[in-house]
Order: C-alpha cells, then structure tokens, then sequence
C-alpha cells in the first residue's frame, strides 16, 4: 500500500539565491522535490543542484553515531561520552588561554546556530576566534561595504534586475554559480529585446546602444556561459581588475558623466578620487588589461549614461590579495554615477552560499560583533550589558591566519561546525599538517568529511530538512524552514548538539529550542528587529532585512535615503590600480578557479549525488587549443600542474573557454583539490586568500 504523501517547504542547501522548493515526503523518508511556481527568487524552476539536493538526505554515507580516533581509526563513542570531553576541554582552555581555541561556523547552518556558536566562543570560551567561509569568498565585500556603505550587504533585490538598464558583470558567472539569478537577468534581457528600439543616440562618443535598452556588460578573463551572452565582453588579463574598473572610472570622469547632484549631497571623498587619477593613462591601461582602450571606454560610457546600472560581482573580484580595494572601485563607480539606492541601481555581491549572509550578519567574524559591530571597548560594553556576561575586546585571528599558528602549536582546539577546510582553505597540504598539530580537534558534519577524517572526534549533524531554523539569503531574505523529516540514526541539528555543549559547560544562558534563540538574535541585532518565526510562518518567502519594526514589511532597496554611516553619506575612497599577478619565463600561466553548475564548493554534498557526477565528476584542467597546440599535449592527456605553492597531476581538457596563457580548474573535486595550488598570501584588510592569479607552468610527463 502507497504511504501517505505530504509536501515540506523548504530552501536550498547550496548557493546563496535562496530558492525555495518543497520536499515531497512518503512513510517519513524524502522521495523528491517539487518546484514553487510563486517563490519570488526560484519562481518554479530550480537549477541542478537544487533539484537533486534531495538525495544527499537519505544517502548511505550519512554519519549516524559520534565518533573517536583511537589508534586503530575511528569507533563509535556515546553522546554523553563526546560531549564531555569537548566541554572538559574548552573549560580547561576559557580557564588557561581562551585565545588557544578556535571556532569555524558554517554558511550552511542556521542562523541560529551560527549566532550560538559565536556567543559560546565570546561569552563562555572568551574569544573572538571565529570564522567562517565568507573569510574566502566575501570577507573583502564585508570589509569595503561596511566601511564605505555602512551596511555590508546586496543593497536591491534579485527580481530589481528587471528595473536595470545596464547590467555590469565582473568576476561572476551567474550562469552557473547563481542559474536562479541568472534567469532574472535573461528574462530582462529577453523583454527588452521586445520593446520597440529606442534609439538612445549618444552622439557626443559616437555610440548608440542599439536596438534594446538593456545592455550587458561582463568583464571577466574566461568566455563563460554568461559572457557569450554579454553585449560587451571586456576579457581582462587576470589581476588587472584594478586597472580595469580605474580606466572605466577615469573614462566617467574625463567625459563629464558623474551624477554630480548625488556626490555632492550622499558621498564624501569625490576630489581625492579625482586627484588619485589625475595622470592615469588609459592607453596604457589597454595595454596592461589587454582589453582595446575603446570597450573600455564603451562600456565606462554605458553605465554611465544607461542609466539605471546595477554592478552583479563574485569570487572573481573578491579572491585576490587586493579584494577589498576591487569591492571598494565598484563602490566609487556606483556612487560617482548615482547608480545606488534606486530601483534598478546598485551593487550587488553574489553570495556563495546558502547562509553566507546570514552567518556574516550574526559575526560567525573574528573581526565584528553581530550586527557588523565593530569590535572595540565601547560595543563590548553595550553587547556585555545587553548578553549579561563580559565578551572579548581583542579581535580574532581570520581563519586564514589561525593555521600558521597551529603550525606553531598555538591552537589547542579546533572545534568546526559543517566545514572542509581540509579543501577550501589555502595549501591543502599545509592544512593537513596543521590538524595534526591541534590537540583536539573536533568536526560536526553529516558526512566523514575529508577534514573529519582528520578529527579527534566526529558529531553527526542533521542536515537543513531535519531541523527548524533560519537561513538569509544574498538580498537579506530571511526565510523560515521547519523541520521535516528526522535526522538519521544518533545524528542531532547543530543546534542541538550546541544545546547540549552549552548545558555541559554549566552556562549561564540556554534556550529551549531555535525560536528561543532567534528571539535573542532579535534583541541583539538591530536590522532582524521586526522580523519573528510568527511573521516568518505568515510570510512564507521571507523578510528582507532592515525590518526595524514588527510592522514594517521589510526593505528591498538599501540607501533610498542616506547611507548607515555617522554622517549618513558613502565613503568614496580612491583604489591603487596596482597588477596583482605576472607570468615569468619559470610560470608562463595564469591559474584561476571557479565554480560549475554542477557542484558546489568542496563538494562534499554534490560529489554524493549521482546524477551531478555522472556531468562532472573530476578535476580537469581548462586549457586554450593555442597553448595546448605549442605543449604537444592532447584532449585527456595528464599532465603536472605546478605552481609556487604545489604540484598535482591533472588531467587536461582542452577549450576556447579560456585565453590564451590563462588555465581553469573548478574548485569542486579532490583528484586534486585546488587548494593545493593556492598559497599562504591574504588580502591584508579581509584576510582571504589569493585564489585567482596564480602563476603557474605545465610540466609533461
Ligand atoms: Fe537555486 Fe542556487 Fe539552489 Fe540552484 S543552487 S536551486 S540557484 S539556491
């Protein structure tokens, strides 16, 4: 006899659109998914991750009791047993030296457990040593935002695409990274394309934008899926961005097309810019972009005067040494053309994971207190009086600095919630050893994890469908989801094991549940104010933070009328327009990585999936037919990658994707991880790792 069948909403565990979708649940156990035809981000469609994100949830694989290394390999221990012996240990560590432990929190867990997390590490531990993985992928965005917008997120909705004239596209390829925000792009592109033409003659530059209005203007080194639909594709030399974004604000500048109305009443700092670019030379800024100087000047021109323009950007802008200063020159060439703060104007960093921002706004940061507070006495005294226990005025190392201190044996305890840091942290060899010299290190996760097999003990963990919580999305979507089915044999939520931490170390604050928690996250941080689970359970899709009040309906667009900052006005704060990567004759290459449609991140959920390997199941190494002609090497040849920091065997696959000189591997896979090709330089201001530009040679064997 068929079981009764039931529907669970629910929202995607991978990328950061936040799509909602429904589980379809038969005799307790998940037998599929069914699209939301009125969701406002997946509005019926889910890309193929979602739609097989399903699978992973009954997967053998699943971790079901908590484990312990012995010198034989793991056995099961009891919960009692595990719980124990961390709290024993973080007790002897908050008494000796707090700062000797460290925390990773995770963007794939709740907001609830995020802000837990980061309460134990502050408040019962002492330390702002946590983390999480926004330190690689957004940390240079929530460094420039905050101090340059005062808010350190996507300032207009996904949908607002539809209200944008020009789109600028840098370092991202939503078509594969994002598909549910690149289907908002194609439909605007696609409606557009069915007014009648506008001229829009700009006879001064001897230009005309065509028959449509919408333009789309991708800069990035790679012929992506989105750049071949581009109307303007500006293939920059990787590490040139810098000098790119300057020339197209210089371009602005010199032809006069500032929004001189909003610099003078929103923005500070317009003169310095203009002095920083006084002598800059946009013939030579062709040269050193190797893109010709009149599509630069195109494209500077129509964002400028297409007006409204909204700037979309990825890892491609935020993994390099000077992330923070990329994310900063997009947020000088948005204020200086008043294209923020408006339907259809803004600037938009795509994030990466499902609760990337949410872990951010609750300061899973070694460097914020939640609610992007910085960390000084003052906000240590105002979040002490509100927690009613002292916290840590001395901001954490980044987690990209913790390992060369665990190197030297200054980590006693590594406790991870729901990360592989063993494959998305620089120098996956450097890491390993790193792990063996941390006394205890603990790993909760669903799967044994390439990290957790390094673990001292194991907590299994229960994914997004088998727990209450919170997650938001890229545009500040809180979205509620409940739990649906149970966890798997002895595997408990995150918040749950947290809870029964808390309890063991005799804590002074508990909650009974993510309600209680989320109530706490209410009090503390301001913009989550208005929003609880009851209008979270009327509101199915979600509020968009600030929501100040519980009767306000959220905010969509952020600035419509002064910025969050002491004077209310943007920062604008010139950018050195410095090369971060050159070949030599040793490297003649450029390395960069990125994401596929297919997998996510270090693929410990996606590598599980079947359907998504049997597209891409490896490493490969993304090469141009003109340099694999002049190597000799053939389609499906293996070769040795090598670069500063390390060197694997790949297997090649030959493509126009890439120029000439640049290589691509995807960052998803361990046969080998990419990591091991990346070294230890961080952007000084965010800390995260130089991923993109990597110089690099191609050893045959
Ligand atoms: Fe939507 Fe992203 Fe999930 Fe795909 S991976 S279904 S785009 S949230």
């Amino acid at each position: 006899m068929v079981g009764e069948i039931r529907l669970g909403y629910t929202v995607c565990p991978f990328c950061g659109a936040g799509c909602g979708f429904h589980l379809v649940v038969r005799d307790g156990r998940v037998i599929g998914a069914e699209r939301i035809y009125d969701h406002p981000v997946s509005a019926g469609v889910l890309c193929p991750k979602g739609a097989y994100a399903w699978k992973i949830i009954n997967h053998p694989d699943r971790l079901t009791a908590p484990l312990k290394r012995t010198e034989r390999g793991f056995r099961p221990i009891t919960w009692r047993e595990a719980i124990r012996e961390i709290a024993e240990a973080m007790r002897r560590i908050a008494k000796d030296d707090p700062d000797r432990a460290y925390f990773l929190a995770s963007a794939k867990c709740t907001n609830e457990e995020n802000f837990l997390l980061q309460k134990i590490a502050r408040t019962i531990i002492g330390t702002n040593n946590i983390d999480h993985c926004a330190r690689l992928c957004h940390s240079p965005t929530v460094a420039a935002l905050a101090r340059s917008l005062g808010s350190a997120a996507m300032t207009n909705p996904i949908n607002d695409v539809a209200n944008a004239k020009t789109l600028f596209i840098i370092g991202y390829n939503p078509a594969e990274t994002h598909p549910a925000i690149f289907r908002f792009i194609e439909d605007a592109r696609r409606r557009y394309a069915s007014v009648p033409a506008r001229k829009i003659a700009i006879a001064r530059f001897g230009l005309g934008l065509g028959e449509t209005e919408f333009k789309m203007i991708v800069a990035d080194p790679r012929k992506t899926m989105t750049a071949v639909q581009a109307d303007i594709h500006l293939q920059q030399k990787p590490g040139t961005d810098a000098v790119l974004i300057n020339a197209m604000i210089k371009t602005i500048i010199d032809q006069g097309l500032v929004d001189k109305e909003f610099i003078e009443k929103r923005t500070t700092g317009y003169e310095r810019l203009v002095e920083s670019l006084k002598d800059f030379d946009l013939d030579e800024a062709s040269r050193i972009t190797e893109v010709p100087r009149k599509l630069i000047e195109e494209a500077a021109i129509i964002y400028a005067m297409n007006k409204p323009s909204t700037i979309y950007y990825g890892m491609g802008i935020t993994q390099h040494r000077n992330g923070t200063a990329l994310v900063q020159a997009l947020v000088d060439m948005a204020l200086i053309t008043g294209n923020i703060g408006k339907p259809g104007a803004g600037i938009c960093p795509a994030r990466g994971q499902a609760n990337v921002q949410g872990a951010c706004d609750m300061a899973a940061l070694p460097d914020f207190y939640p609610g992007y507070r910085k960390i000084t006495s003052e906000n240590a005294r105002e979040l002490s009086h509100m927690w009613g226990l002292p916290v840590p005025v001395e901001e954490g190392l980044f987690s990209t600095e913790m390992w060369n201190v665990a190197l030297t044996g200054g980590i006693d305890l590594l406790y991870i919630m729901g990360e592989n840091p063993l494959i998305s942290e620089p120098g996956y060899y450097r890491i390993m050893r790193a792990l063996k010299r941390i006394d205890l290190v603990v790993v909760q996760d669903i799967f044994l994890t390439e990290t957790a097999r390094h673990a001292d003990i194991v907590l299994p963990a229960g994914l997004w469908a088998e727990k209450t919580g919170t997650m938001t999305n890229t545009e500040r979507r809180v979205q509620l989801f409940e739990k649906i089915v149970d966890p798997p044999g002895e595997a408990r939520p995150d918040l749950d094991i947290l809870l029964a931490l808390l309890k063991e170390l005799g804590s002074p604050f508990s909650y009974d549940g993510p309600e209680q928690v989320f109530e706490d996250i209410r009090r503390t941080i301001p913009t989550y104010r208005g929003i609880t689970y009851e209008r979270l359970r009327k509101k199915r899709y979600g509020i968009q933070w600030p929501c100040p009040n519980e009767n306000h309906p959220g905010t969509p667009i952020l600035h419509t009328e002064r910025f969050p900052t002491s004077d209310g006005k943007a920062r604008i704060i010139p950018v050195r327009p410095e090369v971060t990567v050159k070949t030599t004759n040793e490297y003649p290459f450029i390395l960069i990585n990125g994401r596929l449609i297919t997998h996510y991140n270090t693929g410990t959920m996606t590598r599980r999936i079947m359907e998504l390997l049997l597209k891409d199941d490896s490493s490969l190494l993304y090469i141009s037919p003109d340099d694999a002609r002049s190597l000799g090497i053939l389609d499906g040849d293996i070769v040795e990658l090598e670069t500063p920091y390390g060197r694997e065997r790949i297997t090649v696959k030959i493509t126009t994707e890439v120029p000439r000189g640049v290589l691509f591997v995807p960052n998803h896979f361990i046969d080998p991880p990419v990591n091991t090709f990346v070294g230890d330089i961080i952007d000084p201001v965010s800390g995260i790792p130089e991923y993109k530009g990597i110089p690099a040679r191609i050893n045959l064997i």
